[in-house]
């Protein structure tokens, strides 16, 4: 009766686990969340301002499908000066709400039946989940703890076929906090090339870095037609709500996905828009933005701490990247689900469950230090005491 590709896509993990933090807290029952990617403070105000002040001045109407002209001047902008993309042009990038939108539209543009796509594991489930919406066939590529969740090149190879259309990169990297260098990036950038697969690369996380450098998948393989980069306002600028984020791919590209989004958004809310000009080009965006790398760097560095000399310390990968630990829960359950179910019972604190990222053997649970940090040691405290 329903659409089949929609019926072969489970409803997301999160949601189902926020819906049972729902029913408990109805009982009175507060809850430690460490399971969100959403940080807990808010947008900068003069990013708030922007978008205010745009919307009383009559910024509320239908625009120009591919975002409008400003955002897309301040992202080139940033495109060259930040990720070193050599001579970014504006018909090359097209404005979405948030990266998951950029992804489902990179998808659908892509992909045909049969195709099949790369995805590294741990992955963020989108990429599953988008893929088969497509109609194409997820291949995982195991990333392992023990090589810091990069995954090899040979691995990669090996998953390589005749449908081979696309691969997806997501470095830094949701839930391992991995960072790519630039030579696994030229690596596997250069292989996918050559064989004319797609590198799908989601950069959401790369204001993030607390050790390496960022680099972007565009500036190592300048003009690359072969290239897509997702990008978002989301972790960089805490907007998750705002649902605002652009890609870049090539004009040919480009110019599909716009056809795409205009059969479903028309246009992204203009308003939100001058805001994430803002966010881009006001003089306090450089500040504000290395406000939340220091914040996130010193809720890292207190974990860091709690950890040490702990069973902890021994069952996680210390993250160069964005805000999450991906903690091997092995010695206690091989079953992320019923761990994170008991946990949040027994101890009212919620983490996602391993399974949530497409892990083989689930024996691994994500921790957000997107929280405070007082719940972040309440959280570390919890698990201290489990052994
Ligand atoms: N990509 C990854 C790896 C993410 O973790 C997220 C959000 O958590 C996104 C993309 C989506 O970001 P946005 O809020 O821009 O849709």
């Amino acid at each position: 009766m329903w659409n089949k590709l929609l019926q072969q896509v489970e409803e997301s993990i999160n949601v189902s686990l926020a819906n049972s933090i729902r029913d408990i807290e109805a009982t009175g029952q507060s809850i430690i969340k460490m399971q969100t990617g959403d940080p807990d403070f808010n947008t900068p105000d003069f990013i708030c301002e922007a978008s205010q002040q745009a919307m009383l001045s009559g910024e509320t109407h239908y625009c120009a499908s591919s975002g409008v002209s400003e955002l897309k001047a301040a992202i080139t902008q940033k495109l060259a000066s930040q990720n070193k993309f050599t001579s970014p042009k504006s018909h090359h990038i097209l404005v979405t709400q948030g990266a998951v939108h950029g992804l489902y539209l990179t998808l659908q543009t892509l992909l045909n039946y049969g195709d099949e796509v790369i995805i590294i594991a741990p992955y963020w489930m989108p990429y599953h989940s988008n893929i088969i919406l497509a109609g194409a066939k997820p291949v995982v590529v195991k990333a392992r703890a023990e090589n810091d969740f990069i995954p090899s090149l040979n691995d990669i190879i090996c998953a390589i076929t005749q449908n081979t259309k696309a691969i997806i990169i997501n470095s830094p990297n949701n839930p391992t906090g991995a960072v790519y260098s630039r030579d696994v990036l030229q690596s596997i950038g250069q292989h996918c090339f050559d064989k004319g697969i797609y590198i799908i690369s989601d950069e959401v996380y790369e204001d993030l870095l607390y050790e390496d450098k960022h680099y972007s998948m565009q500036s190592i393989l300048p003009n690359n037609p072969y290239i897509v980069t997702l990008f978002s306002f989301s972790k960089s600028y805490a907007m998750t709500g705002w649902r605002i984020g652009y890609l870049y791919g090539s004009k040919e590209f480009v110019a599909q996905a716009n056809k795409l989004t205009q059969y479903i958004t028309t246009s992204i809310n203009s308003f939100v828009q001058a805001g994430a000009v803002s966010a881009l080009t006001h003089q306090k965006s450089p500040e504000s933005k290395q406000s939340i790398l220091d914040l996130f760097s010193s809720r890292r560095e207190l974990i860091i701490n709690k950890i040490s000399g702990t069973w902890l310390q021994h069952c996680i990968v210390i993250p160069k990247g964005a805000f999450y630990l991906f903690i091997d829960i092995s010695s206690f359950s091989s079953n992320s689900m019923t761990f994170v179910k008991q946990l949040l019972e027994h101890e009212h604190i919620a983490f996602t469950p391993g399974l949530a990222f497409g892990v083989e053997s689930d024996h691994c649970i994500r921790m957000t230090f997107a929280s405070n940090e007082v719940d972040i040691i309440k959280a570390l405290d919890i698990l201290i005491r489990l052994k």
